[in-house]
């Protein structure tokens, strides 16, 4: 996989710029989990995957597993937080249409993801997570906050900005 290949694409596609490096953050995609190089200033502006072309930030929750999930934590700049969840879990269903407005709220600024904890009970054990659902803020690779319980738009976004 190579980013660096739509370099100069003019059409909001992120570049790997030598020169910028100091403004420019690093986004792991969502769709396809290439870390691409944005500019700040360009992240308002729906830039898209240098691999797969996709929204890189597209302002809503997106699934991680285990094959992305650690890409995810240790190549991302912007403060990323994950949803541990399982289907079963009614206050998680509850808490989801809430959860997908916060993540539109906070785009481009913070990422909003979710992992099912009962397909991938090896990150949810790692973490040590023992009731869902639980939010953990990542930040530069390392764990910031966390906090279980079902959350409303307003808490959630309280405690996000708050944490973040
Ligand atoms: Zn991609």
């Amino acid at each position: 996989m190579d980013s660096h290949a739509a370099a100069g694409d003019p059409s909001g596609v992120a570049s790997a710029g030598t020169s910028t490096r100091d403004d420019s953050v690093r986004v792991t995609c969502p769709h396809c989990a290439t870390a691409n190089r944005v500019l700040r200033a360009r992240l308002a502006e729906g830039v898209r995957c240098g691999q797969c072309k996709q929204p890189l930030l597209p302002g809503e929750p997106f699934e991680l597993t285990a094959g992305t999930f650690d890409r995810h934590i240790a190549a991302t700049d912007l403060p990323l937080v994950v949803d541990f969840w399982a289907p079963w879990c009614g206050p998680c269903r509850m808490m989801a249409p809430a959860y997908e407005q916060a993540a539109a709220r906070l785009a481009p600024g913070v990422r909003l993801a979710k992992l099912n904890s009962d397909d991938e009970q090896e990150i949810a054990a790692r973490f040590g997570i023992r009731g869902i659902p639980t939010l953990i803020a990542f930040r530069n690779g390392r764990e910031i906050a966390r906090q279980s319980g079902a959350m409303d738009l307003p808490h959630l976004l309280d405690w996000i900005r708050s944490k973040v």
